[in-house]
């Protein structure tokens, strides 16, 4: 199976500044790739610093892997490693400079293995598989929010009304590191796109399949998603990380 990737993050029509970081690399010969999407907060230059940690301490700790074809560990422990130390990283920074106290960030990544896809994720960014049975959100967000929502306090339509709708029960730096952990079987043809909250917020997702199956590469696919959220007003900075196979 070929995977290719492409991504693209945007400050949005609003915002000053990017907190969101997103990276991502392919080893044709193993037939691996590996793609992740932080989403920073505490004030502009805390957001931008704990994302920019976060998404530089994975691609350090696990782009290596990416060129053998077998791990000496099972590739969960070495993403949680990864996690780990970006944590300890984020938390010796905030521990440097009192006015990044409040820093810390969402992450998302997908480490893909020929077929198969380990998904880890803490916060609210996610995790969305494409195919030919539409869209499937991969991920479960650690907001109050999904919490309400699970425990039947709020509806899906009361979710646009509530306030506190993007406070995260758990972030990168922020509290215990350990992410939510998932496993997918991939079909050649199969899609996933990691993004951030701000295109969730700007686009209904019954519209990214119509934007992606009009476009005629992986790169056009993600520049019509993140064009379509900005003309939409994108308040917030919006992050798409797209992996396709054939
Ligand atoms: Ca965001």
């Amino acid at each position: 199976m070929r995977l290719l990737v492409t991504g693209r993050t945007d400050t949005g029509t609003v915002r000053k500044s990017n907190q969101d970081a997103i990276d991502w690399c392919v080893d044709e010969a193993s037939g691996q790739a590996l793609l992740v999407v932080a989403d920073g907060m505490g004030g502009y230059q805390g957001g931008e610093e704990a994302s920019r940690i976060a998404v530089e301490t994975v691609m350090e700790s696990l782009g290596p892997h990416l060129k053998a074809a077998a791990v000496a560990d099972p590739r969960q422990t070495l993403v949680q490693g990864a996690l780990d130390l970006a944590s300890e990283r984020i938390e010796a920074r905030k521990a440097q400079a009192p006015d990044l106290a409040k820093m810390g960030t969402t992450i998302v990544l997908a480490w893909v293995s020929g077929s198969h896809a380990l998904l880890a994720h803490i916060g609210d960014s996610r995790c969305y598989r494409l195919n030919s049975d539409g869209l499937q959100c991969q991920t479960r967000d650690d907001t109050v929010v999904q919490n309400m929502l699970e425990d039947g306090s709020i509806q899906q339509h009361d979710v646009p009304s509530v306030p506190f709708r993007n406070v995260l029960t758990r972030a990168l730096g922020a509290s215990d590191p350990a992410a939510t952990f998932s496993e997918l079987v991939l079909e050649p043809g199969d899609r996933l796109l990691l993004c951030s909250d701000g295109l969730t917020d700007a686009l209904d997702e019954d519209e990214w399949l119509q934007l992606l199956s009009g476009s005629d590469s992986v790169q056009a696919g993600v520049e019509a998603l993140i064009e379509a959220s900005l003309e939409r007003g994108a308040k917030d900075n919006v992050s798409v990380v797209l992996l396709t196979t054939n």
